[in-house]
């Protein structure tokens, strides 16, 4: 059972007519636990790109759950997103991974691309859908946090862009149709979609690392890479604005792996602790493993509300940056700390391969590095309160 009733409770709270979403949802969970749940460990355990849960994600709609008709998408609630790509991380974080970066990049398209690049990019070439995959290049050698030191230059020569430069960190581009990427031109930090196959643009070096170990994180060299001066998104010199705004949205998203990934384990430990026994009785029945469990879920339930309603908040249009950013910071850190407990009720079994308690661990202690370190959204946050 996916669609939880913690779940459904949170979206009967925000959404007047939840019971259409409640059925939507139900059935979305019953096909991640089925369709895509099952190969979470080998895509783990192997490190395989999970391009064909990928395609029975699109498949189903979920990635074109935000967007509207325009752009092929089916145009439901963001809260509805949300939930389906919580129940995603909790089957597999490493699709789930994917399909919150490719609602960033599309995210972005939507908010600033002209009506060409809307329909081009979202609609004919399938992003929204999910037909074609997306990746996001912000950070470089020097600089992730840092964002506005970025040093890849975007020299315009007649009708082109010519990108010159390195992208460190990045997720999976190699893997992308088209990457959504950052370089400074003489106005500033501008943002260009970058079709993966443009001459110049070189996926150089694959970077291993603890966990998400279905993506490959990797090093771009932009060497004379020359894109069309259309593929510029909005204007030149407010890509670093762009990037915050995209970056609100995709935290919500992350908040929501976080939230699956915690939700995976928690469920994991309920069930170890009612099989395994110690000193004569289930350890279920000890009440410091007890102590474990209600905080596990305690917390899951406050991340919960606190990222569906930073969801519902932005379907209203409001400035969603502290509670977007509250709610990654809650939930990514709450993830870590329930991750941390399942393996320790899991005892030794909980820190071997077979048991895949710790891949929920390693997935999550990205949670809290990327889009935006815990120390930067607290620095953001008191920002925003203090002014
Ligand atoms: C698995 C993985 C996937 C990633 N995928 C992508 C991707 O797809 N696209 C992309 O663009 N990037 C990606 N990143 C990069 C990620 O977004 C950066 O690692 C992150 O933003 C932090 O930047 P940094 O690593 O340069 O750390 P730094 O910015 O150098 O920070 C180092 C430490 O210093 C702290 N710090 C920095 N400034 C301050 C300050 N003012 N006050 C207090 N503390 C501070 C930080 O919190 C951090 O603890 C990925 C990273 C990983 C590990």
């Amino acid at each position: 059972m996916y669609y939880i009733k913690d779940m459904k409770n949170v979206m009967e709270m925000l959404l007047s007519d939840a019971g259409e979403y409640n059925l939507i949802l139900g059935s979305i969970g019953d096909f991640v636990e089925k369709e895509i749940m099952p190969s979470a460990k080998k895509i783990d355990q192997e490190g395989i790109f999970p391009r064909q849960n990928l395609e029975k994600v699109a498949g189903q709609g979920i990635m074109a759950i935000p967007f509207t008709q325009d752009y092929n998408g089916l145009g439901l609630p963001y809260p509805v997103y949300i939930a389906a790509l919580e129940m995603l991380a909790k089957a597999c974080a490493n699709t789930a991974l994917q399909v919150s970066i490719q609602g960033m990049v599309c995210e972005g398209i939507r908010l600033f691309g002209d009506d060409k690049q809307k329909k081009e990019f979202l609609k004919e070439k399938g992003l929204a859908e999910g037909k074609s995959l997306a990746a996001f290049a912000l950070t470089e050698p020097c600089c992730g946090s840092d964002a506005n030191s970025i040093q890849t230059k975007a020299q315009l020569s007649g009708n082109n862009y010519i990108l010159n430069g390195t992208k460190t960190l990045i997720t999976s581009p190699g893997e992308a149709g088209f990457i959504l990427l950052f370089a400074r031109t003489d106005k500033g930090v501008s943002s260009f979609v970058v079709p993966r196959n443009t001459s110049g643009f070189d996926v150089a070096k694959v970077i291993p690392k603890l966990g998400f170990r279905g993506h490959r994180l990797s090093e771009v060299h932009l060497d004379n890479c020359t894109v069309p001066k259309e593929n510029l998104l909005g204007e030149e010199g407010k890509g670093l604005e762009y990037a915050k705004h995209i970056l609100n949205s995709g935290r919500i998203t992350i908040a929501a792996i976080a939230i699956g990934i915690a939700q995976a384990a928690y469920e994991k430990a309920i069930s170890y602790s009612k099989d395994r026994s110690a000193f004569g009785n289930n350890i279920s029945e000890y009440q410091l493993v007890q102590e474990k469990l209600a905080d596990m879920v305690t917390g899951i339930n406050a991340a919960r509300l606190l990222t569906y309603y930073a969801a519902h908040l932005k379907d209203k249009g409001k400035n969603i940056v502290s509670e977007a950013t509250q709610a990654k910071l809650f939930s990514t850190e709450m993830a870590l700390n329930v991750c941390d407990k399942a393996i320790q009720i899991h005892g030794g079994y909980g820190y071997t391969d077979e048991y895949d308690i710790h891949r929920h661990w390693r997935d999550a202690r990205l949670l809290t590095i990327g889009e935006g370190t815990s120390d930067f959204l607290r620095l953001l946050i008191a920002h925003l309160s203090l002014k």
